[in-house]
Protein backbone atom coordinates (compact mmCIF):
# COMPACT_ATOMS: atom_id res chain seq x y z
CA UNK A 1 0.00 0.00 0.00
CA UNK A 2 1.36 3.34 -0.96
CA UNK A 3 0.11 7.09 -0.02
CA UNK A 4 -0.38 8.82 -3.04
CA UNK A 5 -0.77 12.21 -4.10
CA UNK A 6 -2.71 13.34 -7.56
CA UNK A 7 -2.13 16.73 -8.65
CA UNK A 8 -5.44 17.32 -11.61
CA UNK A 9 -8.42 15.52 -11.59
CA UNK A 10 -8.97 15.76 -15.06
CA UNK A 11 -9.49 12.55 -17.81
CA UNK A 12 -5.89 11.61 -16.45
CA UNK A 13 -5.31 12.22 -13.31
CA UNK A 14 -8.70 11.15 -11.98
CA UNK A 15 -8.80 7.65 -13.72
CA UNK A 16 -4.82 6.57 -12.27
CA UNK A 17 -6.34 8.20 -8.54
CA UNK A 18 -9.34 5.34 -9.06
CA UNK A 19 -7.71 2.89 -10.36
CA UNK A 20 -4.50 3.10 -8.25
CA UNK A 21 -7.01 2.97 -5.02
CA UNK A 22 -8.74 0.16 -6.33
CA UNK A 23 -5.64 -1.86 -6.03
CA UNK A 24 -5.33 -1.17 -2.00
CA UNK A 25 -3.42 2.53 -2.42
CA UNK A 26 -4.52 5.17 -0.29
CA UNK A 27 -5.24 8.15 -2.56
CA UNK A 28 -5.06 11.74 -2.67
CA UNK A 29 -6.64 14.15 -5.36
CA UNK A 30 -5.65 17.97 -5.28
CA UNK A 31 -7.31 20.01 -7.84
CA UNK A 32 -7.36 24.15 -8.25
CA UNK A 33 -11.04 23.66 -9.55
CA UNK A 34 -13.33 24.12 -6.24
CA UNK A 35 -16.39 22.83 -8.06
CA UNK A 36 -14.72 19.95 -9.23
CA UNK A 37 -13.79 18.52 -6.05
CA UNK A 38 -16.37 19.34 -4.15
CA UNK A 39 -18.76 17.22 -7.05
CA UNK A 40 -16.12 14.38 -6.91
CA UNK A 41 -16.42 14.59 -3.01
CA UNK A 42 -19.77 13.41 -3.15
CA UNK A 43 -19.67 10.97 -5.48
CA UNK A 44 -20.36 13.18 -8.76
CA UNK A 45 -18.07 12.22 -11.75
CA UNK A 46 -17.01 15.60 -13.65
CA UNK A 47 -16.12 13.67 -16.84
CA UNK A 48 -17.68 10.39 -18.58
CA UNK A 49 -15.59 7.36 -19.00
CA UNK A 50 -17.09 3.64 -18.64
CA UNK A 51 -16.73 1.99 -14.89
CA UNK A 52 -15.34 5.47 -13.59
CA UNK A 53 -18.43 6.44 -11.54
CA UNK A 54 -19.24 3.09 -10.16
CA UNK A 55 -15.22 2.60 -9.23
CA UNK A 56 -14.97 6.44 -7.54
CA UNK A 57 -18.48 5.79 -5.65
CA UNK A 58 -16.80 2.77 -3.73
CA UNK A 59 -13.39 4.06 -3.37
CA UNK A 60 -14.81 7.06 -1.73
CA UNK A 61 -17.07 4.46 0.17
CA UNK A 62 -14.42 2.32 1.34
CA UNK A 63 -12.16 5.73 2.27
CA UNK A 64 -9.56 5.10 -0.02
CA UNK A 65 -9.61 8.04 -2.37
CA UNK A 66 -10.09 11.90 -0.95
CA UNK A 67 -10.66 14.77 -3.07
CA UNK A 68 -9.09 18.33 -1.49
CA UNK A 69 -7.66 21.36 -2.91
CA UNK A 70 -5.27 21.34 0.09
CA UNK A 71 -1.94 21.13 -1.75
CA UNK A 72 0.47 20.79 1.02
CA UNK A 73 -1.51 18.31 3.23
CA UNK A 74 -1.21 16.16 0.06
CA UNK A 75 1.80 16.52 -0.12
CA UNK A 76 2.83 15.86 3.19
CA UNK A 77 0.96 12.40 3.67
CA UNK A 78 2.29 10.72 0.47
CA UNK A 79 5.06 9.12 -0.31
CA UNK A 80 4.56 9.11 -4.26
CA UNK A 81 3.77 12.45 -5.79
CA UNK A 82 1.64 12.35 -9.09
CA UNK A 83 1.48 15.39 -11.76
CA UNK A 84 -1.51 14.98 -13.79
CA UNK A 85 -2.17 18.43 -14.69
CA UNK A 86 -3.12 19.39 -18.36
CA UNK A 87 -0.36 20.78 -20.92
CA UNK A 88 -2.15 22.88 -22.96
CA UNK A 89 -0.71 24.11 -26.90
CA UNK A 90 0.74 27.57 -26.92
CA UNK A 91 0.49 30.00 -30.27
CA UNK A 92 3.50 28.84 -30.95
CA UNK A 93 2.52 25.22 -30.96
CA UNK A 94 4.45 23.88 -28.21
CA UNK A 95 3.28 22.87 -24.83
CA UNK A 96 2.61 25.61 -22.16
CA UNK A 97 4.15 23.84 -19.28
CA UNK A 98 2.83 26.42 -16.76
CA UNK A 99 0.71 24.16 -14.57
CA UNK A 100 3.21 21.42 -14.39
CA UNK A 101 5.77 23.57 -13.19
CA UNK A 102 3.20 25.48 -10.62
CA UNK A 103 2.54 22.22 -9.24
CA UNK A 104 6.47 21.76 -8.70
CA UNK A 105 6.77 24.66 -7.03
CA UNK A 106 4.42 23.56 -4.53
CA UNK A 107 5.92 20.47 -4.43
CA UNK A 108 9.50 22.11 -3.58
CA UNK A 109 7.70 24.42 -1.11
CA UNK A 110 6.29 21.41 1.12
CA UNK A 111 8.36 18.60 0.88
CA UNK A 112 9.08 16.89 3.95
CA UNK A 113 10.82 13.78 3.32
CA UNK A 114 11.39 11.30 0.36
CA UNK A 115 8.87 11.22 -2.29
CA UNK A 116 9.15 10.45 -6.00
CA UNK A 117 7.56 12.91 -7.90
CA UNK A 118 6.06 11.25 -11.23
CA UNK A 119 5.09 13.25 -14.40
CA UNK A 120 2.14 11.71 -15.87
CA UNK A 121 1.23 14.51 -18.11
CA UNK A 122 2.61 14.36 -21.53
CA UNK A 123 5.95 17.00 -21.60
CA UNK A 124 8.36 18.15 -23.75
CA UNK A 125 11.62 16.11 -24.07
CA UNK A 126 13.48 18.16 -20.93
CA UNK A 127 10.84 18.89 -18.85
CA UNK A 128 11.97 16.66 -16.07
CA UNK A 129 14.99 18.31 -15.36
CA UNK A 130 12.99 21.59 -15.53
CA UNK A 131 10.48 19.84 -13.14
CA UNK A 132 13.82 19.00 -10.50
CA UNK A 133 15.11 22.22 -10.96
CA UNK A 134 11.90 24.15 -9.82
CA UNK A 135 11.40 21.74 -7.03
CA UNK A 136 15.02 22.51 -5.93
CA UNK A 137 14.62 25.98 -5.89
CA UNK A 138 11.50 26.04 -3.97
CA UNK A 139 13.11 23.85 -1.24
CA UNK A 140 15.78 25.86 -0.96
CA UNK A 141 13.60 28.78 -0.31
CA UNK A 142 11.31 26.80 2.49
CA UNK A 143 12.30 26.49 5.77
CA UNK A 144 10.70 22.83 7.08
CA UNK A 145 12.37 20.86 4.60
CA UNK A 146 14.31 17.63 6.62
CA UNK A 147 15.67 15.48 3.79
CA UNK A 148 17.67 16.04 1.44
CA UNK A 149 16.23 13.34 -1.51
CA UNK A 150 13.86 13.42 -4.14
CA UNK A 151 13.39 11.88 -7.55
CA UNK A 152 11.52 13.30 -10.25
CA UNK A 153 10.23 10.05 -12.80
CA UNK A 154 8.81 10.42 -16.08
CA UNK A 155 5.49 7.80 -16.22
CA UNK A 156 3.74 8.72 -19.17
CA UNK A 157 0.31 7.76 -19.59
CA UNK A 158 -1.44 6.05 -22.64
CA UNK A 159 -4.78 5.64 -21.50
CA UNK A 160 -7.38 6.44 -24.14
CA UNK A 161 -10.29 8.11 -23.40
CA UNK A 162 -13.85 5.91 -24.11
CA UNK A 163 -11.78 3.07 -22.39
CA UNK A 164 -9.28 5.09 -19.58
CA UNK A 165 -10.39 2.59 -16.96
CA UNK A 166 -10.10 -0.65 -19.05
CA UNK A 167 -7.00 0.82 -20.55
CA UNK A 168 -4.98 1.94 -17.19
CA UNK A 169 -6.05 -1.44 -15.13
CA UNK A 170 -4.72 -3.50 -18.20
CA UNK A 171 -1.50 -1.74 -19.87
CA UNK A 172 -0.12 -3.07 -23.30
CA UNK A 173 3.04 -1.26 -21.25
CA UNK A 174 4.12 0.70 -18.72
CA UNK A 175 6.94 3.57 -19.49
CA UNK A 176 9.41 4.43 -16.74
CA UNK A 177 11.35 7.16 -17.20
CA UNK A 178 14.92 6.80 -13.79
CA UNK A 179 18.16 6.52 -13.47
CA UNK A 180 17.18 6.31 -9.85
CA UNK A 181 17.09 2.72 -8.10
CA UNK A 182 15.47 4.11 -5.16
CA UNK A 183 12.37 5.29 -7.70
CA UNK A 184 12.60 1.97 -10.06
CA UNK A 185 12.25 -0.21 -7.51
CA UNK A 186 9.17 2.24 -5.70
CA UNK A 187 7.53 2.73 -9.45
CA UNK A 188 7.64 -1.64 -10.28
CA UNK A 189 6.11 -1.77 -7.02
CA UNK A 190 3.28 0.24 -7.42
CA UNK A 191 2.73 -0.90 -10.89
CA UNK A 192 2.78 -4.51 -9.93
CA UNK A 193 -1.22 -5.59 -8.98
CA UNK A 194 -1.46 -4.15 -13.20
CA UNK A 195 0.98 -6.89 -13.85
CA UNK A 196 -0.77 -10.13 -13.27
CA UNK A 197 -0.95 -11.10 -17.09
CA UNK A 198 2.81 -10.34 -17.48
CA UNK A 199 5.65 -7.80 -16.48
CA UNK A 200 4.21 -4.82 -18.36
CA UNK A 201 7.60 -2.14 -17.45
CA UNK A 202 9.83 -0.59 -19.61
CA UNK A 203 12.61 1.27 -18.28
CA UNK A 204 14.19 3.88 -19.80
CA UNK A 205 16.68 7.31 -19.42
CA UNK A 206 13.79 10.38 -18.13
CA UNK A 207 14.11 11.73 -21.55
CA UNK A 208 13.52 9.12 -23.45
CA UNK A 209 9.93 8.17 -21.99
CA UNK A 210 9.32 11.97 -22.43
CA UNK A 211 9.80 11.17 -26.37
CA UNK A 212 8.11 7.85 -26.31
CA UNK A 213 4.55 9.43 -25.21
CA UNK A 214 5.09 11.84 -28.41
CA UNK A 215 6.35 9.06 -30.70
CA UNK A 216 3.40 6.92 -29.62
CA UNK A 217 0.32 9.12 -30.06
CA UNK A 218 2.40 11.07 -33.69
CA UNK A 219 2.60 7.31 -34.78
CA UNK A 220 -0.90 6.96 -33.98
CA UNK A 221 -1.98 10.11 -35.78
CA UNK A 222 0.28 9.75 -38.17
CA UNK A 223 -2.15 6.35 -39.53
CA UNK A 224 -5.02 8.41 -39.32
CA UNK A 225 -3.56 11.05 -41.35
CA UNK A 226 -2.11 8.78 -44.00
CA UNK A 227 -5.35 6.48 -44.44
CA UNK A 228 -7.41 10.32 -44.70
CA UNK A 229 -4.89 11.20 -47.74
CA UNK A 230 -5.73 7.79 -49.19
CA UNK A 231 -9.34 7.92 -48.65
CA UNK A 232 -9.18 11.35 -50.83
CA UNK A 233 -7.16 9.33 -53.49
CA UNK A 234 -9.74 6.13 -53.32
CA UNK A 235 -12.54 8.43 -54.01
CA UNK A 236 -11.46 10.31 -56.31
CA UNK A 237 -10.19 6.98 -58.50
CA UNK A 238 -13.46 5.18 -57.79
CA UNK A 239 -11.88 2.97 -55.10
CA UNK A 240 -13.28 2.14 -51.77
CA UNK A 241 -11.15 2.53 -48.75
CA UNK A 242 -13.26 0.22 -46.73
CA UNK A 243 -11.83 -2.41 -48.70
CA UNK A 244 -8.34 -0.78 -49.12
CA UNK A 245 -8.75 -0.41 -45.41
CA UNK A 246 -9.55 -4.64 -44.97
CA UNK A 247 -6.81 -5.07 -47.67
CA UNK A 248 -4.09 -3.56 -45.61
CA UNK A 249 -4.94 -4.30 -42.10
CA UNK A 250 -4.62 -7.80 -42.77
CA UNK A 251 -0.93 -7.52 -43.27
CA UNK A 252 0.83 -7.95 -39.86
CA UNK A 253 3.28 -5.46 -40.25
CA UNK A 254 0.98 -3.00 -40.62
CA UNK A 255 -2.09 -4.35 -38.45
CA UNK A 256 -5.68 -3.06 -38.54
CA UNK A 257 -5.89 -0.55 -35.99
CA UNK A 258 -6.12 3.37 -36.72
CA UNK A 259 -6.91 2.70 -40.31
CA UNK A 260 -9.95 4.36 -39.96
CA UNK A 261 -10.85 7.01 -42.32
CA UNK A 262 -12.88 9.59 -41.07
CA UNK A 263 -13.15 13.71 -40.31
CA UNK A 264 -9.58 13.84 -38.55
CA UNK A 265 -8.26 13.17 -35.77
CA UNK A 266 -9.36 15.65 -32.57
CA UNK A 267 -9.07 15.30 -28.72
CA UNK A 268 -6.70 16.78 -26.45
CA UNK A 269 -3.74 14.76 -27.44
CA UNK A 270 -3.70 13.42 -30.66
CA UNK A 271 -3.22 17.58 -31.99
CA UNK A 272 -1.61 18.98 -29.78
CA UNK A 273 1.27 16.05 -29.54
CA UNK A 274 1.96 15.88 -32.83
CA UNK A 275 2.66 20.03 -32.79
CA UNK A 276 4.18 20.00 -29.56
CA UNK A 277 7.03 17.62 -31.10
CA UNK A 278 7.35 19.26 -34.43
CA UNK A 279 8.51 22.39 -32.03
CA UNK A 280 10.38 20.17 -30.31
CA UNK A 281 12.30 18.63 -33.52
CA UNK A 282 12.42 22.72 -34.79
CA UNK A 283 14.20 23.64 -31.85
CA UNK A 284 17.17 21.51 -32.36
CA UNK A 285 17.35 21.51 -36.36
CA UNK A 286 15.54 18.14 -36.95
CA UNK A 287 13.26 19.54 -39.81
CA UNK A 288 10.09 17.63 -38.98
CA UNK A 289 8.83 17.18 -42.73
CA UNK A 290 6.55 14.49 -41.89
CA UNK A 291 5.06 15.98 -38.62
CA UNK A 292 4.11 19.25 -40.37
CA UNK A 293 2.47 17.14 -42.57
CA UNK A 294 0.38 15.08 -40.52
CA UNK A 295 -1.01 18.12 -38.77
CA UNK A 296 -1.79 19.87 -41.91
CA UNK A 297 -3.81 16.67 -43.64
CA UNK A 298 -5.68 16.33 -40.52
CA UNK A 299 -6.82 20.11 -40.88
CA UNK A 300 -7.49 19.27 -43.91
CA UNK A 301 -9.32 16.45 -43.87
CA UNK A 302 -12.02 18.32 -41.63
CA UNK A 303 -12.32 20.95 -44.29
CA UNK A 304 -12.64 18.40 -46.85
CA UNK A 305 -15.35 16.86 -45.32
CA UNK A 306 -17.30 19.94 -44.57
CA UNK A 307 -16.75 21.04 -48.32
CA UNK A 308 -18.46 17.92 -49.48
CA UNK A 309 -21.42 18.82 -47.92
CA UNK A 310 -21.25 22.32 -49.33
CA UNK A 311 -20.69 20.92 -52.94
CA UNK A 312 -23.78 18.54 -52.34
CA UNK A 313 -26.03 21.86 -52.43
CA UNK A 314 -23.53 23.91 -55.14
CA UNK A 315 -22.01 25.86 -52.27
CA UNK A 316 -25.47 27.00 -51.43
CA UNK A 317 -26.09 25.95 -47.53
CA UNK A 318 -28.34 29.14 -46.89
CA UNK A 319 -31.86 27.88 -44.58
CA UNK A 320 -30.79 24.45 -45.02
CA UNK A 321 -31.25 22.40 -41.52
CA UNK A 322 -29.08 19.87 -40.32
CA UNK A 323 -29.50 16.62 -37.92
CA UNK A 324 -26.19 16.26 -36.72
CA UNK A 325 -25.25 12.95 -34.55
CA UNK A 326 -22.17 13.47 -32.53
CA UNK A 327 -19.97 16.05 -31.61
CA UNK A 328 -17.60 14.44 -29.10
CA UNK A 329 -14.07 13.43 -30.83
CA UNK A 330 -14.76 10.21 -30.54
CA UNK A 331 -16.82 7.91 -29.03
CA UNK A 332 -17.42 6.74 -25.27
CA UNK A 333 -16.32 9.83 -24.68
CA UNK A 334 -17.88 13.62 -23.55
CA UNK A 335 -15.03 15.46 -24.66
CA UNK A 336 -15.33 17.82 -27.18
CA UNK A 337 -11.63 19.21 -27.32
CA UNK A 338 -10.69 19.59 -31.15
CA UNK A 339 -13.38 17.66 -31.79
CA UNK A 340 -14.07 17.47 -35.49
CA UNK A 341 -17.45 18.69 -34.95
CA UNK A 342 -16.57 22.06 -34.10
CA UNK A 343 -14.99 23.03 -37.61
CA UNK A 344 -17.93 21.35 -39.25
CA UNK A 345 -20.40 22.91 -37.61
CA UNK A 346 -18.72 26.41 -37.78
CA UNK A 347 -18.55 25.85 -41.55
CA UNK A 348 -22.46 24.96 -41.43
CA UNK A 349 -23.75 27.67 -39.78
CA UNK A 350 -21.22 30.25 -40.38
CA UNK A 351 -22.89 29.57 -44.25
CA UNK A 352 -26.29 29.90 -43.13
CA UNK A 353 -27.65 26.89 -42.30
CA UNK A 354 -29.12 25.57 -39.38
CA UNK A 355 -28.77 22.33 -36.82
CA UNK A 356 -29.80 20.26 -34.53
CA UNK A 357 -27.54 18.31 -32.85
CA UNK A 358 -27.30 15.32 -30.41
CA UNK A 359 -24.75 13.56 -29.01
CA UNK A 360 -25.07 10.87 -25.62
CA UNK A 361 -22.69 12.29 -23.57
CA UNK A 362 -21.40 15.74 -25.13
CA UNK A 363 -23.89 18.30 -25.32
CA UNK A 364 -23.06 19.84 -22.08
CA UNK A 365 -19.18 19.91 -22.55
CA UNK A 366 -20.20 21.28 -26.37
CA UNK A 367 -22.68 23.94 -25.60
CA UNK A 368 -20.37 25.20 -22.51
CA UNK A 369 -16.98 24.84 -23.80
CA UNK A 370 -16.90 25.76 -27.74
CA UNK A 371 -17.85 28.99 -29.18
CA UNK A 372 -19.69 27.76 -31.82
CA UNK A 373 -22.02 25.44 -29.63
CA UNK A 374 -23.48 28.55 -28.50
CA UNK A 375 -24.46 29.86 -31.80
CA UNK A 376 -28.26 31.03 -32.32
CA UNK A 377 -28.89 28.88 -35.36
CA UNK A 378 -28.00 25.58 -32.66
CA UNK A 379 -30.40 23.59 -31.17
CA UNK A 380 -29.88 20.36 -29.06
CA UNK A 381 -32.43 17.52 -29.04
CA UNK A 382 -31.61 14.94 -26.02
CA UNK A 383 -33.37 11.64 -28.17
CA UNK A 384 -31.29 11.27 -31.57
CA UNK A 385 -34.39 10.59 -33.46
CA UNK A 386 -35.76 14.13 -32.61
CA UNK A 387 -32.82 15.94 -34.67
CA UNK A 388 -34.46 14.50 -37.92
CA UNK A 389 -37.78 16.85 -37.94
CA UNK A 390 -37.95 19.47 -41.08
CA UNK A 391 -34.48 18.43 -42.05
CA UNK A 392 -32.57 18.42 -45.18
CA UNK A 393 -30.01 16.10 -44.15
CA UNK A 394 -28.27 13.85 -41.37
CA UNK A 395 -25.11 14.09 -40.63
CA UNK A 396 -23.17 11.37 -38.83
CA UNK A 397 -19.82 12.79 -36.84
CA UNK A 398 -18.90 10.68 -34.23
CA UNK A 399 -19.01 6.66 -34.20
CA UNK A 400 -21.22 6.16 -31.09
CA UNK A 401 -22.49 2.40 -31.36
CA UNK A 402 -26.11 3.54 -31.23
CA UNK A 403 -25.69 5.51 -34.67
CA UNK A 404 -24.41 2.41 -36.29
CA UNK A 405 -27.20 0.04 -36.97
CA UNK A 406 -29.94 3.01 -37.30
CA UNK A 407 -33.50 2.68 -38.06
CA UNK A 408 -33.33 3.72 -41.55
CA UNK A 409 -36.71 3.52 -42.02
CA UNK A 410 -37.91 6.16 -39.74
CA UNK A 411 -35.06 8.46 -40.75
CA UNK A 412 -36.12 8.23 -44.41
CA UNK A 413 -39.60 9.09 -43.09
CA UNK A 414 -38.62 11.74 -41.21
CA UNK A 415 -35.95 13.91 -42.99
CA UNK A 416 -37.22 15.83 -45.52
CA UNK A 417 -35.25 14.64 -47.81
CA UNK A 418 -33.50 10.80 -47.55
CA UNK A 419 -29.89 11.93 -47.65
CA UNK A 420 -27.31 11.02 -45.11
CA UNK A 421 -23.29 12.77 -44.93
CA UNK A 422 -21.78 9.70 -43.05
CA UNK A 423 -17.97 10.91 -41.58
CA UNK A 424 -17.27 7.98 -40.14
CA UNK A 425 -18.17 5.36 -43.00
CA UNK A 426 -20.78 4.10 -40.66
CA UNK A 427 -23.30 2.81 -42.81
CA UNK A 428 -23.27 0.36 -46.32
CA UNK A 429 -23.61 2.14 -49.42
CA UNK A 430 -25.12 -0.60 -51.36
CA UNK A 431 -27.92 -1.22 -47.97
CA UNK A 432 -28.23 2.76 -48.57
CA UNK A 433 -28.89 2.44 -52.44
CA UNK A 434 -31.40 0.15 -51.83
CA UNK A 435 -32.85 2.39 -49.70
CA UNK A 436 -32.99 5.09 -51.73
CA UNK A 437 -30.93 7.24 -49.64
CA UNK A 438 -28.11 10.12 -51.24
CA UNK A 439 -25.07 8.95 -49.17
CA UNK A 440 -21.90 10.41 -48.96
CA UNK A 441 -18.80 9.28 -47.23
CA UNK A 442 -15.68 9.40 -46.98
CA UNK A 443 -13.07 7.77 -49.66
CA UNK A 444 -16.05 5.93 -51.05
CA UNK A 445 -18.21 6.45 -54.23
CA UNK A 446 -20.88 8.45 -53.06
CA UNK A 447 -24.60 7.19 -53.84
CA UNK A 448 -26.62 9.94 -55.11
CA UNK A 449 -30.25 8.98 -55.86
CA UNK A 450 -31.57 11.80 -58.13
P1 LIG B 1 -7.64 17.89 -18.00
O1 LIG B 1 -7.62 19.24 -18.60
O2 LIG B 1 -8.85 17.03 -18.15
O3 LIG B 1 -7.36 18.02 -16.42
C1 LIG B 1 -6.33 18.76 -15.88
C2 LIG B 1 -6.71 19.12 -14.45
O4 LIG B 1 -5.60 19.72 -13.80
C3 LIG B 1 -7.85 20.14 -14.35
O5 LIG B 1 -8.88 19.61 -13.52
C4 LIG B 1 -7.20 21.36 -13.71
O6 LIG B 1 -8.08 22.11 -12.88
C5 LIG B 1 -6.09 20.70 -12.91
N1 LIG B 1 -5.01 21.62 -12.49
C6 LIG B 1 -4.42 22.63 -13.18
N2 LIG B 1 -3.47 23.19 -12.43
C7 LIG B 1 -3.43 22.54 -11.24
C8 LIG B 1 -2.65 22.65 -10.06
N3 LIG B 1 -1.70 23.57 -9.95
N4 LIG B 1 -2.90 21.81 -9.05
C9 LIG B 1 -3.86 20.87 -9.14
N5 LIG B 1 -4.63 20.70 -10.25
C10 LIG B 1 -4.42 21.52 -11.29
O7 LIG B 1 -6.36 17.16 -18.54
P2 LIG B 1 -6.20 15.61 -18.99
O8 LIG B 1 -6.93 15.36 -20.24
O9 LIG B 1 -6.40 14.76 -17.80
O10 LIG B 1 -4.64 15.64 -19.36
C11 LIG B 1 -3.64 15.82 -18.37
C12 LIG B 1 -2.29 15.53 -19.01
O11 LIG B 1 -2.23 14.15 -19.40
C13 LIG B 1 -1.98 16.33 -20.26
O12 LIG B 1 -0.61 16.59 -20.32
C14 LIG B 1 -2.38 15.38 -21.39
O13 LIG B 1 -1.67 15.65 -22.57
C15 LIG B 1 -1.96 14.04 -20.80
N6 LIG B 1 -2.71 12.89 -21.31
C16 LIG B 1 -4.04 12.99 -21.55
C17 LIG B 1 -4.74 11.86 -22.01
C18 LIG B 1 -6.21 11.96 -22.31
O14 LIG B 1 -6.72 11.04 -22.97
N7 LIG B 1 -6.93 12.99 -21.88
C19 LIG B 1 -4.07 10.65 -22.21
C20 LIG B 1 -2.72 10.58 -21.93
C21 LIG B 1 -2.04 11.72 -21.48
Amino acid sequence: MEKIAIFGTGYVGLVTGVCLARVGNNVICVDVDRTKIAKLQEGNCPIYEPQLKEYLRQMIKVGRILFITDAEFAIKNSDIIMIAVGTPPMEDGSADLKYVLQVAQTIGTHINGYKVIVTKSTVPPGTGRKVNAKIAYAVQKAADYDDGAWDVVSNPEFLKEGSAVNDFLKPDRIIIGTDSERARVKMESLYRPFMRSGYKVIFMSRISAEVTKYAANTMLASRISLMNEIARVSEGVGADIEEIRQGIGSDSRIGKQFLYAGPGYGGSCFPKDVVALEDSAERVGANPILLKAINETNIYQRTFFAQKIKSFYNDDLRGKIFAVWGLAFKADTDDVRESPAIMILETLLQCGAHVAAYDPEAITNFSAFTEIGKHKSLRYEDEQYATLRGADALIILTEWPRFRAPDLDSIASILKYPVIFDARNLLDPQEMAGKNFSYISVGRPDVLIK
